[in-house]
């Protein structure tokens, strides 16, 4: 908790929560497959360094992102640990990745030619294949080009080939026949490379948590490592129960009486009916308290009450159930007493899934860690 802040909103992270989700995984992984922990995105909202830290110390050996950018924050921040950027990066900037130790992810022949050129002689760079072998996002689509890239790298020593990998679009649905159709395409493209990389990975949380053939000897844990399940489908049947670990907070800034007919925020939409109770909480679409959730609600001592009239950009309204003190803590997200707000709620009310929730929270609410 480095960081001075004066504002009366706040995400709080429990990175013990973190631990326990990274130690049970890893409890059920075989000693030669590696845990690479997913921190892309500032850790899905949860805070970078802290949450990469916290899964280093509790069995993942390496970290995975999804741009240079970020795991070039990492390392400023003090991170020693192997990092694999997942994404696209332009060659021009391989450089760089080589003079901090970042691995980056190749799939293409141009970029091979293109990163020779930009490359120091002396310098050496770890690259990670991409295999598409049905997200059609990207990576290597077929074998022939996989051997071009293979050839162009082995001949060039500054190019270390340390992995291979892919991504699947359908781990964490009912129907596992394409996931499988994936695995197969996977194992037969891999079979064609003339030297098998040091490290073969492909399953995400999804992948992870229900099918151990297709761990090889690395796995990319993401959205479970945060304690959410990587669908709604599997809720009902994970190995270990996760521990969510975001949690969002603000306090009361205002407390006042309105009176049958006064109303509430812009366009005037929300009209008391009675003598009414509203409180006015410092947090609006700015913070990712998007305006799509008027109308949901939060928590108050434990109970719920309703989100009332437009979010605007740095407040929002409720009703409260009766006068309550300026300071009273407001949850939002996670729990209070004996009811909670989980993040698959919050997901349900605005027809997403739960990955996008922390990340919408945005970097004007600072974390902090418990
Ligand atoms: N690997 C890749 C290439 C990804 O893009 C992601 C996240 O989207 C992950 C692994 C982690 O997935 P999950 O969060 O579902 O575990």
């Amino acid at each position: 908790n480095e960081e001075q802040f004066y504002r009366d909103t706040w995400v709080e992270v429990n990175l013990d929560h973190i631990r326990d989700n990274v130690a049970q995984m890893k409890s059920l992984l075989p000693g030669d497959v590696e845990m690479m922990a997913v921190v892309k995105a500032n850790a899905y909202g949860h805070g970078d360094v802290q949450v990469a830290k916290t899964a280093l110390e509790a069995g993942a050996s390496s970290l995975a992102v999804a741009f240079l950018d970020e795991a070039l924050a990492l390392r400023q921040k003090g991170i020693d640990a192997p990092i694999l950027v997942l994404g696209a990066t332009n060659p021009s900037y391989v450089q760089i990745a080589a003079e901090h130790q970042i691995t980056l992810t190749i799939f293409q022949e141009d970029w091979v030619r293109e990163a020779k050129e930009v490359l120091g002689k002396d310098a050496t760079v770890s690259v990670h294949l991409k295999l598409d072998t049905g997200m059609g996002r990207i990576g290597i689509r077929d074998k022939e080009t996989l051997l071009k890239i293979e050839g162009l790298l082995g001949e060039d020593p500054r190019f270390q080939l340390d992995g291979v990998f892919t991504h699947f679009a359908t781990a964490d649905s009912g129907d596992l026949s394409y996931f499988q159709e994936q695995l197969s395409k996977f194992k037969s493209m891999i079979s064609a490379l003339k030297t098998k990389p040091r490290m073969i990975h492909a399953s995400n949380s999804a992948a992870s948590l229900r099918e151990p053939a297709a761990f090889f000897n690395g796995i990319r844990f993401g959205i479970a490592m945060y304690g959410l399940s990587p669908s709604v489908e599997m809720k009902e049947a994970l190995p270990f129960s996760l521990k969510e670990a975001f949690s969002l907070r603000t306090k009361l800034i205002h407390v006042k009486k309105l009176l049958p007919g006064e109303t509430v925020s812009y366009g005037a939409t929300y009209e008391a009916q009675e003598e009414e109770w509203i409180g006015t909480l410092p947090i609006g679409y700015a913070d990712g308290w998007i305006r799509k959730l008027q109308g949901n609600v939060v928590l108050v001592n434990g109970m719920r009450v309703p989100i009332v009239g437009r979010i605007c950009m740095d407040q929002c309204m409720i009703k409260l159930p009766c006068e309550l003190t300026v300071g009273t803590v407001v949850t939002l997200i996670g729990q209070d007493q004996n009811d909670a707000i989980a993040i698959d709620e919050v997901a349900s009310w605005l027809d997403t899934i739960n990955y996008e929730i922390p990340c919408l929270i945005s970097s004007r609410v600072p974390r902090i860690y418990v």
